[in-house]
């Protein structure tokens, strides 16, 4: 209240000082293009006819999920690169032009826009952001443009304040003459791959604009094949933003997916969107409504201030802009049995690099990666230990991976345990349960590579063939991190949530002393798997040493192991499928519990920090000359002890 006190005269008259002298509240990007909520009037991005289906002023509730990637490009947002990976027809790149407009209107700003070519920058130039300028009341008499050099391709706008650099991207000798706060790259997949020695031209001005306290850098782009893409490696390191819409039906919110659109075979008119949560069918018509409620959710929301990432795919098409969800089904039967048209598809249609039979990976390839340690020994550097087993009716099937700096995984044992494995109790002549002899090996010592015993962190056994058994098994060993896990068909479903709690107590309330089981997102462990697996083959000029694979084979493994684990292969229609003679598929999914094992609360591994594995490093790896830890080592590992968890008596009876 500084103007308390003042006599009334001066106090009106400093007040209209202050009211001159305050600057009026900057716009956000979406409200410069459609007005302040609730004032159309006042958008002041005019849409032609000759560029939209919709001339008139621009409406941010007609395609809603625009206005989440208008506040990305904010300054006020912290990320300073922001990728869009979209399908053809998602609007995006009027989201730009928002953002330029919004700036020339608005606020001084130095803009640097990157083309494929000259030439499509020239017209991106003449038939886009010409026309926008045009359209902004005001604005018309302050633009002036030309050539910034003689001896060089880039054009310049300028507006008081303001300049926007026009660029190509196989110009990066243009580029680096350039230093500007805001990038701009479209159709980056499109530009040519530049030549070994240059620098790439978006690189480049990324390490230019590096100067600038505000910078944004937009990259924006289909996504083209998976060797040569730009936007897609940007895209997998960004948080990964996806638009969740609810169900029409329940409500349960989820982002579209190829593989929900349901048709019958040769009638793509029949086209339906069904709910992976309660599999009731939507129809086209109902976009506009599960749109309206839509929301961005990251998959890595700690990368927030670094990269901002979205994916725009054209299922999401508002009803009037873009294909109908029937047009996509009719596009993919016409693309059947041409390797290029599915390339297309996936490209423009889905906004996902297509891969094709590289998407598949062969097991020889794999074992021949294999090195010579033993089965059931703990490399150096190996530093916690978790497990995966599988049920089937004669055997289970367990596997063993161990973990170490950087989540790199080396595959400790494989083991059978053959017998009836819908018995849990030892049988009338006394002999004992197949179970019996699965907890007698989860209970036991491996030895790190220095002779300290080490024991398994979590282990999780697959609860969905013999859910009663498994559970029995599992209850009375919660304390020693043995949880029951069942495989989740939801393609989204994070690698390991929260545990449900299947026993119930009188009244039909969970029991949470009870039983817990694990919901598991095998879709995504799967595709970790197999982007982990590719990543190790590496190039044939850049081969990766075996200390920085991601995953780790004995050459002790049989063959058997490498064909189960690289049993399966994915197809966006139909989700993970089985290969055509490949029958058994239990390394695949040994590996992929373990894994999610790890991932398990009371392990973390994705979230350990360096004090951590110093720590562990120092428990199991002490440095030569050392004393020998002589402490008890207890059924669970020092990671959960770390945490809230304190061994109980029967644990330590178990010892
Ligand atoms: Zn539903």
């Amino acid at each position: 209240m500084p103007l308390d006190g003042i006599p009334d005269g001066y106090r009106a008259g400093l007040e209209d000082l202050v009211r001159v002298f305050t600057p009026p509240a900057r716009k956000s990007i979406a409200e410069w293009a459609g007005g302040p909520d609730g004032h159309p009037e006042q958008a002041k991005r005019i849409l032609t006819s000759k560029t939209s289906a919709y001339p008139g002023p621009w409406r941010n509730d007609r395609v809603p999920y625009l206005p989440g990637i208008m506040d990305a490009l904010d300054d006020r947002h912290p990320a300073p690169i922001i990728v869009v990976c979209k399908s053809a027809q998602s609007c995006v790149s009027e989201v730009l032009l928002n953002w330029i407009g919004r700036s020339m209107d608005a606020m001084p700003a130095a803009f640097l826009a990157l083309w494929p070519s000259v030439e499509v920058g020239k017209k991106w130039t003449r038939t886009r952001v010409r026309p926008m300028i045009l359209g902004v009341p005001g604005m018309r008499m302050q633009m002036s443009s030309g050539q910034k050099r003689p001896d060089s391709t880039l054009l310049e706008l300028h507006w008081p304040g303001g300049v926007l650099n026009i660029g190509s991207m196989n110009k990066p000798d243009d580029v680096a003459t350039v230093s500007v706060p805001n990038i701009i790259v479209d159709d980056a997949d499109r530009a040519p791959l530049t030549l070994a020695g240059e620098g790439d031209p978006f690189e480049l001005a990324l390490m230019r604009s590096s100067t600038f306290e505000r910078r944004k850098a937009a990259i924006v782009s289909t996504p083209t094949d998976i060797d040569r893409s730009r936007i897609w490696p940007w895209w997998l390191r960004s948080t990964m933003d996806r638009f969740f819409v609810p169900c029409i039906h329940c409500n349960h919110m989820q982002h579209l997916r190829f593989a929900q659109l349901k048709w019958i075979k040769g009638k793509p008119s029949s086209a339906m969107y069904e709910c992976e949560e309660c599999s009731a069918l939507m129809e086209n018509r109902h976009k506009k409504r599960i749109l309206a409620d839509g929301e961005w959710r990251a998959e890595h929301p700690e990368r927030e201030t670094q990269v901002k990432g979205f994916h725009v795919i054209g299922l999401y098409a508002p009803v009037g802009l873009g294909y109908e969800w029937a047009l996509h089904a009719d596009a993919w039967e016409r693309a059947q049995g041409s390797d290029a048209r599915i390339q297309v598809f996936y490209n423009t249609r889905l906004g996902e690099v297509h891969k094709g039979e590289r998407q598949r990976v062969e097991w020889a390839e794999i074992k021949a990666r294999a090195e010579p340690y033993a089965l059931r020994s703990v490399p150096r550097g190996t530093l916690l230990l978790v497990s995966g087993t599988d049920v089937q009716a004669d055997r289970l099937e367990t596997q063993v991976l161990g973990f170490g700096r950087g989540e790199r995984i080396v595959v400790v044992d494989t083991v059978v345990h053959y017998g009836d494995t819908t018995r849990l109790l030892p049988s009338g002549d006394g002999e004992a349960s197949v179970w019996a002899k699965l907890d007698e090996y989860l209970a036991g010592a491996f030895q790190s590579s220095r002779d300290v015993p080490m024991r398994l962190s979590c282990s999780l056994v697959d609860s969905g063939y013999l859910t009663d058994v498994v559970l029995g098994f599992t209850r009375p060993r919660k304390a020693r991190n043995i949880f029951a896990c069942r495989g989740s068909a939801n393609a989204s479903r994070q690698p390991i949530g929260r545990p449900s709690y299947p026993d119930v107590k009188r009244r039909g309330k969970a029991d949470t002393r009870g039983a817990e089981r694990y919901e598991l997102g095998v879709s995504m462990l799967k595709h970790w798997l197999f982007e982990a697996l590719r990543a190790d083959a590496g190039k044939p000029d850049a081969p990766v040493l075996p200390a920085d694979r991601h995953i780790r084979f004995s050459n002790e493994l049989p063959d058997e192991y490498y064909r189960q684990l690289t049993a399966e292969t994915y197809d966006p229609k139909h989700g993970w499928i089985p290969r055509a003679n490949y029958h058994r598929n239990e390394s695949l999914d040994t590996f992929v519990y373990a894994r999610a094992a790890a991932m398990h609360h009371s392990v973390a591994v994705h979230r350990l920090r360096d004090a951590d594995w110093e720590r562990l490093e120092s428990l199991y790896e002490p440095a030569a000359g050392g004393a020998k830890p002589t402490a008890p080592v207890l059924g669970v590992s020092p990671i959960a002890r770390m945490g809230s968890f304190l061994p109980t008596s029967a644990q330590v009876r178990n010892e």
